[in-house]
């Protein structure tokens, strides 16, 4: 049996024919994930869904009832976590007037997403990193911004986490900028995010990555499946901004399963499994579900690197339905039916990715796989990160077959800026490349696409 064992490690080394590298967690990032709060995600679900409606149309005057005292309390609750961290985020309405529609908003409304910024502390970096939920909710009928709609999955589990993530990081400081956002209007087609994408754009932002939580609290499937371990991620495959010459470099040498948003979900699932490692992020090769959407998409529209986190197994009992019993079937999105634990480590998923992008130094540029001429080797070349190379310790070469859906080998190359793989065929495998910090925080990760210079 053992000597089995050691043959198949021998056969796996010699296979490799290079080292891997051995990563320890940061026990600073570990500390900050256990720090999240599963009794605190639940007050704020139970809290959100007390407003009885948070319908995008439903009152405003009210302090107890609609979505003008729900959007009050997130922005009160979360300078109460901003004083508390000492005053560095900063909170506000992001607000805009929306005209009737003629679809499913019937009058002029004025819309208020609610942000927290956590500025970044180098001015040179300018990164910015956004996770996001939808606070608004529904019932059966899209119109009816009265009746009881408690969204406790949909979307007060997403939103619910964004404000842990922002209580737990308040007092913190990075490098790069994180954004915690809660928006309405998702139900009515995506409005609050499409206000802040288009946004982030025109103001010229550096959005190095995007992810909405949207139904990420029920862990009980209409399948009958009970899973609290899996979170879905869902990333597009060719980003939507390709430009003519980029789709016949993909054509030609591949690339359809390496877009931003795929290397964001693959590394969120490698950091995000790295410090809960009870959980699984299960990567989905597509941008959403059927017939569904979500406020990463005008993200991916505008050019960004943006993400779906969703729960493992769909309740389209508990989604957009009135809350009612028929034929002994409970219907309807209320906080009984969420499972608050299973929230915070979805939610520790994603402090650990955000927290290790945002303290990690920038991913290097002018990055690509030298092409001009023809080898049995691989040569990879860069150049250092425009801002905070001074915190680049060395790079991370990945490697993958071609057929692999993430990557298989990771390589620490030192603080170089190039490397050749000798005997590696580009024609066999795919590449990346990351810079890391001294402490071991990675990039995002650089596709390694043919340069011919
Ligand atoms: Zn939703």
């Amino acid at each position: 049996m053992k000597r089995l064992y050691v043959l198949a490690l021998l056969a796996f080394l010699a296979e490799a024919s290079f080292a891997q590298v051995i990563i320890h967690p940061d026990p600073y990032v570990a500390g900050l994930v256990e720090a999240v709060s599963a009794d605190s995600v639940e007050a704020s679900v139970r809290r959100l869904a007390a407003f009885g409606t948070r319908h995008t149309l439903s009152e405003t005057d009210s302090e107890t009832e609609g979505i003008g005292a729900a959007r009050r309390w997130i922005r009160r609750t979360l300078e109460r976590y901003a004083e508390a961290g000492g005053g560095r985020m900063e909170v506000a309405f992001d607000e805009f007037p929306y005209r009737a529609d003629g679809r499913r908003i019937d009058r002029d409304v004025v819309m208020k997403n609610v942000v927290a910024r956590l500025p970044g502390t180098d001015p040179n970096d300018d990164r910015v990193f956004i996770v996001s939920g939808h606070y608004d909710s529904r019932v059966s009928d899209i119109r009816n911004a009265t009746d009881y709609a408690p969204g406790a999955s949909d979307d007060a589990s997403g939103t619910a986490a964004v404000m842990e993530l922002a209580r737990v990081l308040a007092g913190e400081r990075f490098p790069a900028t994180l954004i915690f956002m809660t928006v309405p209007g998702e139900e009515q087609g995506l409005i609050g995010a499409r206000h802040f994408a288009e946004k982030a754009d025109s103001l010229g932002w550096n959005v190095a990555g995007m992810i909405t939580l949207d139904i990420v609290g029920n862990t009980l499937g209409d399948n009958g499946t009970k899973d609290n371990r899996t979170i879905r991620l869902f990333s597009e495959g060719v980003p939507v901004t390709e430009t003519e010459r980029d789709a016949g470099l993909r054509r030609a040498v591949g690339g359809e399963n390496d877009s931003p948003a795929r290397q964001f979900a693959r590394y969120l699932k490698e950091v995000g499994e790295r410090y809960a490692p009870l959980m699984r992020v299960k990567l989905i090769y597509r941008r959403d579900r059927f017939l569904r959407g979500g406020d990463h998409i005008p993200f991916s529209e505008h050019g960004f690197a943006a993400v779906r986190m969703t729960e493992p197994n769909e309740a389209f009992t508990r989604q957009h339905q009135d809350v009612r019993t028929e034929d002994g079937i409970a219907y309807g999105d209320v906080p009984d039916a969420v499972d608050f634990a299973y929230i915070a480590n979805v939610a520790r998923v994603n402090l650990a990715g955000l927290v290790n992008l945002a303290l990690a130094p920038p991913p290097p540029q002018k990055a690509g796989l030298w092409a001009r001429g023809l080898s049995v080797d691989t040569r990879l070349v860069w150049e250092p990160p425009a801002a905070g190379a001074d915190r680049v310790a060395g790079y991370y070469v990945l490697v993958r077959d071609t057929t692999s859906p993430v990557w298989e080998k990771k390589i620490f190359v030192g603080n170089v800026t190039e490397y050749t793989l000798k005997g590696v065929s580009k024609d066999d495998n795919f590449f990346g490349l990351q810079s890391v910090d001294a402490a071991g925080h990675e990039s995002r990760i650089l596709f390694m696409k043919p340069i011919f210079r």
